[in-house]
């Protein structure tokens, strides 16, 4: 392992868009040693000021729909515009094989050598609320290093889409045509999350099917309550090997920029969003401590035990054992 920098070394790094240090310091905010974890809270707080200047993209669909395809060709669609862009991953699947489905940065070859982007393969390890912390974290390091479209992907099976819909400014549903929504694995809860569908591989014989699903997905979304942005879903097909539609998605992300910058609901969902990491920041490092408290650890056995065998009630054991800690 490298060593570390100091601070200040940290900070103005990032700031001078200096990928290395950049990356350094996203290794530095993934690891849980507790020294490496209050320098990294210093890191952050010194970049702070220079956060929250890029647009997020949050974006998802389940294995094989096209996602790093997409996202290469969006990537470099973006950057021909001349704005930089970054990509992270929350991938649940790193967690329990070490091993990721999303696979590693290979996946976008052409964007990884594209000198206004760079790409972050995912985080291993942890909890699937750790990475999403550290995928968060990571993303106000890439807006501090300059990055003016951040597209944080993940896989849409579990949590995973949850947590990255609550640190995006939009969300955008990857979907296959004529596979059938239960086939997809994408929960009713997905779909009424996402800003925009875009329905992938539009190309070949798959187009009319594609254009179709449209239809299908439109009226589907008719049913749902108007999201809290006042802004309507909109589904739209897409090829990333052919290149096309990608512009109307781009697009349609700077309609939904422009219209919620107006309404004022993009600077209220960030705010939000900023309080909802901090009630769950509390929620996490109160367990953390509780449980790692010594008097705790010396009598959770025992509880569990008496609450397993239906001999001490769990509320009872509950108070107890706060009430060891809180005092
Ligand atoms: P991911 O698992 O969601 O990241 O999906 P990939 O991007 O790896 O794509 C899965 C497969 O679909 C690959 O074989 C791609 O070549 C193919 N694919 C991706 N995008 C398109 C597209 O626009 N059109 C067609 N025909 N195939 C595509």
């Amino acid at each position: 392992m490298r060593p570390r920098l100091t601070v200040d070394l940290y900070i103005e790094g990032i700031l001078a868009r200096n990928r290395s240090i950049l990356s350094q310091a996203i290794t530095l905010i993934e690891s849980r040693l507790p020294t490496d974890r209050a320098l990294a809270q210093r890191v952050l707080e010194g970049v702070l000021p220079y956060t929250g200047h890029s647009f997020r993209i949050g974006i998802t669909g389940v294995p094989g729909v096209g996602k790093s395809t997409f996202i290469e060709a969006f990537g470099q669609h973006i950057t021909s515009l001349g704005k930089t862009v970054a990509v992270l991953t929350v991938d649940p699947s790193s967690q329990r094989s070490g091993g990721s489905i999303l696979g590693d940065k290979t996946r976008m070859e052409t964007l990884s050598h594209n000198p206004l982007a760079y790409i972050r393969p995912s985080a291993a390890g942890g909890s699937l609320g750790g990475v999403a912390y550290r995928t968060r974290e990571a993303m106000l390091l890439c807006e501090a290093a300059g990055f003016e479209v951040l597209l944080i992907e993940t896989v849409g099976v579990g949590q995973s889409e949850t947590l990255v819909h609550e640190m995006t400014d939009f969300f955008l549903l990857l979907m296959l045509a004529g596979a059938g929504d239960e086939l997809q694995g994408i929960k009713k809860g997905i779909m009424e999350m996402a800003d925009a569908i875009a329905i992938t591989k539009a190309d070949g014989p798959n187009r009319s099917v594609a254009e179709r699903a449209v239809n299908e997905y439109q009226n589907a979304l008719h049913l749902f309550p108007v999201a809290e942005s006042g802004w309507t879903t909109r589904v739209v097909t897409c090829s990333a090997l052919e290149k096309e539609g990608i512009e109307n998605v781009w697009e349609t992300m700077q309609r939904y920029e422009s219209f919620t910058r107006q309404n004022g609901f993009f600077t209220k969902n960030r705010q939000n969003q900023n309080l909802d990491w901090l009630k769950s920041h509390i929620r996490q490092a109160l367990e953390e401590r509780f449980l790692n408290h010594p008097e705790i650890r010396a009598q959770w056995l025992a509880a569990e035990r008496s609450v397993q065998a239906g001999e001490e009630l769990p509320l009872s054991a509950a108070e107890r054992l706060l009430n060891l800690f809180f005092t």
